[in-house]
C-alpha cells in the first residue's frame, strides 16, 4: 500500500461515487438483467497482471451497475431501507482505512471504549433503561446484523437454562401466537401454560417491534409481564422502527422494554448508517471482550462509522429524517386512500404502507407490482398478512423527496388504469 497512491485513487473512486449517487435516479431501480449475465461476460480466470483503476471503473459502469438494484435511488420503496448519508459513508471509510480487528480490549483500546461510547448513546437517544448502559449493569454492542442480535440472545439464554442456572428440564423454544399481526399475550401465556405442563421449559421469547412483514408492533409490557412470570428470556427485535424511538412522539412503542434481558435495532436501516451496524444491548452484562459478545472472533470497527453519524447529525437532524419519511409515507396513504380502486390493508406504521387492489386477489395485484417493479421507474415489494397479498411502500431512501412519492403513486395509478381496463 502507497499512502500518495491511495490519495490519488481514492479522490478517483470518490468523484465516481459521487457521480453515481448523482446519477443513481436516472437507472432503472430493479436491475434488469437476467441470471448469469455476469458470469457470461467476465474472463474465467484471474488476470495475471495488474490492471488499472480506470479499466476496473469502466467495467464497473458497464457490467456491475446494471446488475445493481439501486437501494439509493430515491425511488427505491421496497423491503426496508438501507440508509446512507454522507456522514455514515466517511465512518466507512475510516473504519476500512483502520482496518483495526477489535476484539478485545487490548486489540484497539479505542475500538472497544467508543462502542462503549455509541451505544450508551443511541441507548439514552431512545431512552433506554439505564440498566441497558455501562453505567448500570449491562450495555450494547455493534452486530452486523438483527439475526446475529437475536441468535447471540438467544445462544446466551439457552446456555443459561442448560447450565442449570434456573430449575427445569432441558430448554425447549416455544412457538409463537399470532393476532393482529402481533403477539398476543393471551395466547403466548396459554402457550406458556401448555409448554410446562407438558414438562417443557419455555426460556426465550423474541417480540418485534416493526414487524418485516407490516411493521406491526407486539405489546411488550404485557408480553414481558407474562415472559417473567416464567422467567423467560425476553429478547426484543426492533430492528427498523427501534429506530423511531429517538422521536418521542414514537418511544411509546418501546415501552415494557425495560421488562425485556435484550433489545436491538439496526441504525443500518433507518439511521443514515450504512450496513451494517445493528446495536443491541443486554440488561446483564458480565462479559468484557466484544469477541464474547458475538459469533466471530474478529469484529471491524464499526462504532467510528455510528460516531460520525450521531455526531454530524445530532439527535435533532436523526429525528427530523425519521419524522420527514413518516410524513411522506403518511402523504402516500393519503393518495391510496383517495382511489376507490385501492384499500389500506393495515394500519399504517412508521414510514410503511400496505395497500393492495380491492378487487382481484392476489394474482392482479402481484400483477401490478411486476408490472410498476418492471418499469424500473419504481420499486416496491409485497407481503402477505393474513393471507392477503399486499403491496408494501416503504419510505426511506435518502434521496426521496415529496415528486418522487408523487410520481410513483401516478405510476401505481396508470399500471392500475392498464390492468382494469
Ligand atoms: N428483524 C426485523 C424486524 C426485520 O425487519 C429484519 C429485516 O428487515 C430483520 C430482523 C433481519 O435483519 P438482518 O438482515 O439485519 O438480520
Amino acid at each position: 500500500l502507497d499512502s500518495e497512491e491511495l490519495r490519488e485513487q481514492a479522490h478517483v473512486v470518490v468523484d465516481f461515487i459521487a457521480d453515481y449517487y448523482r446519477e443513481v435516479e436516472k437507472y432503472p431501480v430493479r436491475s434488469q438483467m437476467e441470471p448469469n449475465y455476469l458470469l457470461n461476460k467476465l474472463p474465467e480466470n484471474a488476470l495475471d497482471l495488474p490492471e488499472s483503476l480506470e479499466t476496473i471503473l469502466e467495467d464497473v459502469k458497464r457490467y456491475i451497475i446494471p446488475g445493481l438494484t439501486h437501494w439509493q435511488s430515491p425511488n427505491f420503496f421496497a423491503y426496508y431501507p438501507a440508509s446512507s448519508s454522507t456522514a455514515g459513508f466517511l465512518g466507512e471509510m475510516l473504519c476500512t482505512a483502520f482496518n483495526v480487528v477489535g476484539f478485545s480490549w487490548i486489540t484497539s483500546p479505542a475500538a472497544t471504549e467508543l462502542e462503549f461510547v455509541v451505544t450508551d448513546w443511541l441507548g439514552r437517544m431512545l431512552s433506554l433503561p439505564k440498566s441497558f448502559s455501562f453505567s448500570g449493569t449491562g450495555g450494547g454492542v455493534i452486530h452486523g446484523s438483527a439475526s446475529e442480535a437475536v441468535l447471540c440472545a438467544l445462544t446466551h439464554s439457552a446456555l443459561e437454562k442448560a447450565a442449570g442456572h434456573l430449575p427445569g428440564k432441558p430448554p425447549v423454544l416455544l412457538t409463537s401466537a399470532a393476532s393482529d399481526f402481533a403477539l398476543s399475550p393471551g395466547a403466548f401465556d396459554t402457550a406458556l401454560v401448555a409448554d410446562v405442563a407438558a414438562g417443557l421449559t419455555p426460556f426465550f421469547l423474541c417480540a418485534t417491534v416493526g414487524t418485516t412483514s407490516s411493521a406491526a408492533v407486539d405489546p411488550l409490557e404485557e408480553l414481558g409481564h407474562v415472559a417473567n412470570k416464567y422467567r423467560v428470556w425476553v429478547h426484543v427485535d426492533a430492528a427498523y422502527a427501534g429506530n423511531a424511538g429517538i422521536c418521542p412522539e414514537f418511544r411509546h412503542y418501546l415501552n415494557g422494554v425495560e421488562l425485556a434481558d435484550s433489545f436491538s435495532m439496526s441504525p443500518h436501516k433507518w439511521l443514515l448508517t450504512y450496513m451494517d451496524c445493528c446495536c443491541t444491548w443486554v440488561r446483564d452484562n458480565g462479559v468484557v471482550d466484544y469477541k464474547d459478545w458475538q459469533i466471530a472472533l474478529n469484529r471491524r470497527f464499526r462504532a467510528i462509522r455510528l460516531w460520525l453519524v450521531l455526531r454530524r447529525h445530532g439527535a435533532v437532524r436523526l429525528q427530523s429524517h425519521i419524522r420527514s419519511d413518516v410524513a411522506l409515507a403518511r402523504r402516500f396513504e393519503m393518495l391510496v386512500l383517495g382511489d376507490i380502486r385501492f384499500e389500506v390493508v393495515a394500519k399504517r406504521m412508521f414510514s410503511l404502507v400496505c395497500f393492495r387492489l380491492v378487487s382481484g386477489g392476489s394474482e392482479l395485484n402481484a400483477t401490478l407490482l411486476e408490472a410498476v417493479n418492471a418499469t424500473g421507474h419504481a420499486y416496491m415489494s409485497h407481503t402477505v398478512i393474513g393471507e392477503v397479498y399486499v403491496l408494501r411502500f416503504v419510505v426511506g431512501g435518502a434521496f426521496t423527496q415529496e415528486r418522487h412519492v408523487d410520481e410513483a403513486w401516478k405510476l401505481i395509478q396508470e399500471e392500475a388504469d392498464a390492468l382494469l381496463i
